[in-house]
């Protein structure tokens, strides 16, 4: 390429790719409005087979989140009162209160899936896989599942990715790394 051109890209890029953080952030809510329908609709279509309910909280942890959503989650509950389970163990949801999610309206998108069957790739052996909470789905045939009725994780994270990697180049000062990710838990230190 041109060295005049190249030149010209360095000095255009912050002015192309920096978004407003507050934009990010609605196309954050955006694509989690989209995730919140379609596990709507899977729950709907799985009700039969499903065991989920207040109180089971088998598949809540500690998990690991992108920035764009640790800091979506932050601005929700911020000012807001909200129970923390401080004698928690390692690697238990800090949000896990009594059995019940403390901040359940602003869980986080891996939330959002539990009970569901869930399609990823599997980076060990590079295929496609499928997982689902070993309380559900007992009672259905060898070939109940399909790629119309499972939740597709990783067109979803690509998605999330590609928002979080806008929302990271707001920062001018390159706070975050490309795949960094930020444990949950230290979203109370946070809190104050
Ligand atoms: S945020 Fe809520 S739903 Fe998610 S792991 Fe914690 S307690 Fe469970």
């Amino acid at each position: 390429m041109n060295q005049g051109i190249v030149s010209l890209m360095k000095f255009l890029k912050p002015y192309i790719l920096i978004k407003d953080p507050k934009e990010v952030l609605k196309e954050y809510r955006q694509l989690r409005n989209e995730i919140d329908a379609r596990c709507t609709q899977l729950h709907r279509e799985h009700k039969n087979h499903t065991q989920c309910r207040k109180g089971c909280s088998g598949c809540c942890m500690d998990f690991r989140l992108l920035p764009v959503e640790f800091h979506y989650i932050l601005n929700q509950i911020i000012n807001k009162r909200v129970e923390v389970n401080l004698v928690h163990e390692k690697g238990e949801c800090v949000f896990l209160v009594n059995d019940t999610c403390s901040i359940y309206e602003h869980r986080p998108v891996i939330c959002r899936s539990h009970g569901l069957p869930i399609l990823f790739t599997d980076e060990k052996f590079n295929n496609l896989s499928l997982t689902f909470c070993p309380l559900n789905f007992k009672d259905v045939p060898d070939d109940y599942f399909s790629l119309e009725n499972s939740y597709d994780q990783d067109t979803y994270n690509q998605k999330l990715f590609s928002i979080n990697q806008s929302f990271i180049k707001t920062f001018q000062d390159e706070q975050y790394a490309e795949k960094q990710m930020i444990e949950m838990s230290r979203l109370v230190g946070c809190l104050g």
